[in-house]
């Protein structure tokens, strides 16, 4: 057991990591949160242990094991290095020192890391229209699959969020059919304000949004004529927005369509700030991946 500097007694994660063993009984704890074995297709609990350890489904007859279907299960890590990485990504280290620190391959780590982020949009309540809609797509969330090299001419438009701030939380959504050249139209011919961050562009309030933003990716110069005085964000201080700048200026190396997994990362960060956030994210890490046909549950 560890006490952290409040005082408050830890899970002892670096204890459970010593073995792959003791690393999977907790992400499975995770997994089931003491509920009985049941079938990732159908979530049918009559379940059947095989010879060889699997599992099958007496309802569909389906073959899995404890972690098919889960986030946790895409990736190729062992458990072990799940907990250890997740424990570093909840500390906020880029996916490089991860590597460093873990002796994985910067690649492994980043695909693990994007997985994880892909975890915690699973998780907000507008995770379908994020996830099964163009948004998804171009993300490389392909129904349930998650591709991480991606046809760049199949790609849509660049998605638009807006921001609810409220005094203990921020509501970052993806606003339907909203487009960059909307922006810019209401930008040229209503006055809205804009500014820029970086890669990201970001509004004056608009409608019941404290903000609009979206990232401009590579090509965010060609938004510099519209930049103008000062959005409504930026005069306030404290708050997510004060929370997410520091942040975003390191996420230098997003692309456009990548960037909501990064924002919904943000917003879950602030929304539990005051909180430890290792067990959080080890329950998305083990939730059912999302698949199409599931999209309702959602
Ligand atoms: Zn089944």
């Amino acid at each position: 057991m560890t006490v952290s500097p409040t005082g408050a007694v830890k899970h002892d994660d670096a204890r459970q990591a010593r073995s792959e063993a003791a690393a999977r009984r907790l992400l499975l704890s995770h997994a089931y949160k003491g509920r009985k074995r049941f079938c990732p297709r159908c979530r049918d609990e009559t379940v059947y242990i095989l010879a060889d350890g699997r599992l099958r489904c007496g309802a569909c007859r389906y073959t899995f094991h404890e972690l098919t279907g889960r986030f946790v299960n895409v990736g190729g890590l062992s458990c072990r290095d799940w907990l250890r990485l997740t424990r570093l990504f909840a500390r906020e280290l880029t996916a490089s020192t991860m590597a460093e620190e873990l002796g994985l391959a910067y690649n492994t780590v980043y695909r693990a890391v994007t997985v994880l982020r892909f975890a915690i949009v699973a998780a907000a309540p507008d995770a379908s229209q994020i996830l099964f809609g163009e948004t998804g797509r171009a993300m490389g969330y392909d129904g349930g699959r998650i591709v991480m090299s991606r046809d760049t001419a199949s790609e849509g438009p660049i998605p638009v969020f807006g921001i609810i701030e409220r005094p203990d939380w921020t509501f970052v959504d993806l606003v339907p059919d909203m487009r960059v050249e909307h922006v810019v139209h209401f930008n040229l011919s209503f006055s809205l304000k804009v500014a820029r961050l970086g890669k990201v562009v970001y509004t004056d309030r608009y409608q019941h949004y404290d903000a609009l933003m979206f990232c401009g990716g590579d090509d965010v110069r060609r938004y510099a004529d519209i930049l103008d005085r000062t959005p409504f964000l930026d005069t306030r201080r404290g708050g997510f927005w004060s929370f997410a700048q520091s942040r975003l200026r390191r996420f230098n190396g997003v692309s456009a369509r990548r960037f909501p997994l990064y924002l919904k990362e943000l917003e879950f960060r602030y929304n539990h700030r005051n909180e430890d956030i290792l067990p959080i994210l080890l329950t998305y890490l083990c939730s059912l991946v999302p698949k199409r046909e599931q999209s309702d549950l959602f």
